[in-house]
């Protein structure tokens, strides 16, 4: 028989990964909750038309990565690709725009793209993201990317982090400057890339942060120069708020997003890994999305982090969780099994510098050194072994299993010893 393997482009998420994912998710969560954020798990999948609505059907998430399907009513569905959408149509079907307008939710879980896998990249990929309603005061964005920040730090990736923010203008003036840049474009056509030929029509914008070989476009016109009056004393606000608070942001006015809702600030966040600075997450501020999807005009502005890229970049700094000691209780002889049982409760009850050690139970159907070896392949620290002649005075051996030392200890003394850290004296 052959054995399965995962489909291409996912992974079982293990060992440091998971233990990366779950410190993110963890510390994110708590830091959400300190911003003023809800937690919303939103579905799976949803209607697909839901996406070619939020993302646009021009994009290429939307045209050539989504997974679409139907259900056996015929209904056609989508994994969703990102976070987003499904978090605004729960704020408007929960009917939020007019019972608390400035909501902020926060959302983690996988999200699904067929793309081409490639290192860090993943068919199946994890997120973690914020969505704040109903605040269109540059503040929201600035307190955004403090978040952001913040996440980031408690989970401990603070190297190499860097904030790439620029304007984008709103439908007042971008508009105006899509042309003139489409212009430019025009100018250089034979210069370009494929793609950003055919984008000159429809998303201009995106030649700018084009990673094909096409030339530099050096000269090119910037959203910058050609921001209306409200977007400039916007973006300047935003601004001077994070420097306020000495935020170390850089402007990027060549960074643009390819969705169409976006208004105003958008942000990058890149850090080093393997070799690389990569992208870890994106956000910027949408007002024109609830709209889009038939709300009443709201801003709203949001971020997402890719927790595989930040669990990557973490592990590029050598992140290693602290090690919490790992206790194998083993048995050996006549009546011991019930006392090896009660002793693996009882120890699951405690907690060590603020966490709960795991602890595990040789089977009582295998032979003491099988119980050994079953210790040492799931990487024990310590090891009791309650044997029947121990037992009859009332005592257990423990084993330091890192410094090969042991000692024999009365059964009621063995929490005592694990948990107030008291060495155990070398006896070989
Ligand atoms: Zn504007
Ligand atoms: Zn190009």
């Amino acid at each position: 028989m052959t054995r399965s393997s995962a489909p291409r482009g996912t992974r079982d998420i293990v060992d440091l990964d998971v233990r990366a994912f779950r410190r993110l998710e963890e510390r994110a969560g708590e830091r959400f909750a300190a911003y003023g954020y809800e937690e919303i798990r939103t579905p799976s999948f949803e209607n697909a038309d839901l996406f070619s609505r939020a993302v646009g059907d021009t994009t290429d998430i939307v045209e050539k990565e989504m997974y679409l399907f139907e259900d056996r009513g015929g209904r056609p569905l989508a994994l969703r690709p990102e976070g987003t959408a499904g978090v605004v149509r729960a704020y408007l079907e929960h009917g939020w725009d007019q019972t608390c307008p400035t909501k902020k939710l926060w959302y983690g879980g996988p999200m699904f793209r067929a793309e081409r896998p490639q290192a860090g990249r993943y068919r199946e990929f994890w997120q973690i993201g914020g969505e704040c309603f109903g605040n269109p005061s540059p503040q929201a964005d600035a307190e955004t990317l403090l978040l952001v920040r913040d996440i980031l730090a408690t989970a401990g990736l603070t190297n190499g982090v860097r904030f790439l923010v620029n304007s984008i203008g709103c439908s007042v003036c971008r508009p105006v400057y899509r042309d003139v840049l489409k212009n430019y474009l025009e100018a250089r056509k034979s210069d370009l890339c494929e793609n950003c030929v055919r984008r000159i029509d429809r998303n201009p914008l995106r030649a700018l942060d084009c990673k094909g070989d096409g030339p530099r476009l050096d000269d090119a016109p910037l959203m910058a120069d050609h921001l209306c009056e409200a977007c400039r004393l916007h973006r300047d606000e935003a601004y001077s708020l994070l420097q306020s608070v000495s935020f170390p942001f850089e402007e990027a006015p060549r960074l643009v997003r390819g969705l169409d809702y976006y208004t105003r600030t958008v942000f990058e966040v890149t850090a080093p890994s393997q070799g690389s600075q990569d992208s870890i997450g994106a956000g910027g501020r949408y007002d024109g999305l609830v709209k889009l999807l038939g709300g009443p005009e709201t801003p709203a502005v949001g971020f997402a982090l890719g927790i595989d890229r930040v669990a990557r970049a973490l592990q590029a700094q050598g992140f290693t969780p602290p090690a919490v000691p790992k206790i194998f209780v083993a048995q050996a002889g006549i009546g011991t099994t019930p006392v090896a049982f009660t002793l693996a409760q009882k120890l699951r009850t405690f907690v060590e510098g603020g966490r709960m050690p795991p602890v595990e139970m040789g089977a009582s159907t295998k032979s003491l050194k099988a119980q050994f070896r079953a210790a040492d392949s799931w990487g024990a620290d310590w090891l009791v072994l309650v044997g029947e002649e121990e037992l009859k005075k009332g005592n257990v051996v423990l084993k330091d299993l890192r410094r090969h030392a042991q000692e024999e200890i009365p059964l009621a003394q063995v929490a005592d010893r694990l948990f107030n850290r008291v060495s155990v004296e070398p006896k070989l």
